[in-house]
């Protein structure tokens, strides 16, 4: 029996920021139609890749990933909130802390820089392990004239299958009736642990509406970390939904159908 050639895919791990939503919905939509390539998109605090690594084995596991990138960004919130713990004007939090004491620089504009030669460095290690013809690139964003957030902030958690990835970020910021510049995302396939980079949301930003959108695939995930999330001390705080994301195998478009 022949193994059924994978299919080709491209993967980028980048930051939560609202700010990116429009630049990498661009950059998926022009990759596809240029080279009909489907692009991976990985977020969390920072685009830290350490805890995105089960996310990031099971896209290699699916996919033949062409090149695999890591966009870092300026004004970075998850990089002032680590300058922010290293004057030790944070509240405490175990994993963030850890992260904190892989960076040398101590001002948010040197972490951003460090930053990036952080993740790609662990992202070279772990491609190396993984499929060493893959091309591992580093990319820096400048989001300073970027849109700014127009009406209230929110969150998005996107819990996703390896079938079709989800990156249309203005029809999911109209499901959350706002706009695409106003929605922070969280996205990775559900087998990471990212409580402490969803804790980020309400305890530094400060965004209180939160979502997770699943798939049929990751329903049993998104309804565990719908719990888990509300067992956090934050959860009264917090508004938070589920919804799911179904395909529609006419047009090969997603669709959102509000659950519940
Ligand atoms: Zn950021």
């Amino acid at each position: 029996m022949e193994e059924k050639p994978k299919e080709r895919a491209n993967l980028i791990i980048t930051c939560m920021d609202r700010r990116l939503n429009e630049a990498l919905e661009a950059r998926v939509q022009t990759e596809m139609s240029n080279t009909g390539i489907q692009t991976i998109v990985l977020r969390n605090a920072g685009g830290d890749v350490s805890n995105l690594k089960d996310s990031i084995r099971e896209a290699f596991s699916h996919y033949d990933i062409n090149e695999a990138r890591v966009a870092a960004h300026n004004d970075c919130g998850a990089m002032k909130d680590i300058a922010n713990r290293k004057q030790g004007k944070a509240e405490k939090d175990q994993e963030r802390d850890m992260t904190a004491m892989k960076y040398v620089a101590k001002n948010p504009e040197d972490l951003c820089k460090e930053n990036l030669a952080v993740q790609q460095k662990t992202l070279t290690e772990l491609v190396a392990s993984l499929s060493p013809s893959t091309k591992v690139i580093a990319d820096s964003l400048d989001v300073l004239h970027m849109p700014q957030a127009n009406g209230e902030r929110k969150a998005a958690i996107i819990l996703d299958s390896t079938e079709r990835l989800h990156t249309n970020y203005s029809e999911l910021a109209s499901v959350l009736h706002t706009d695409t510049n106003n929605v922070y995302v969280i996205q990775y396939m559900g087998m990471d642990n990212l409580l402490s980079d969803i804790s980020f949301v309400p305890k530094v930003l400060g965004v209180k509406d939160i979502t997770i959108f699943s798939t049929e695939k990751t329903r049993t995930k998104a309804t565990e970390l719908f719990e888990a999330i509300n067992r956090q001390a934050f959860a009264p705080e917090i508004n938070l939904k589920m919804m799911e994301l179904v395909q529609q195998p006419a047009t090969q478009q997603r669709r959102i159908k509000l659950k519940g």
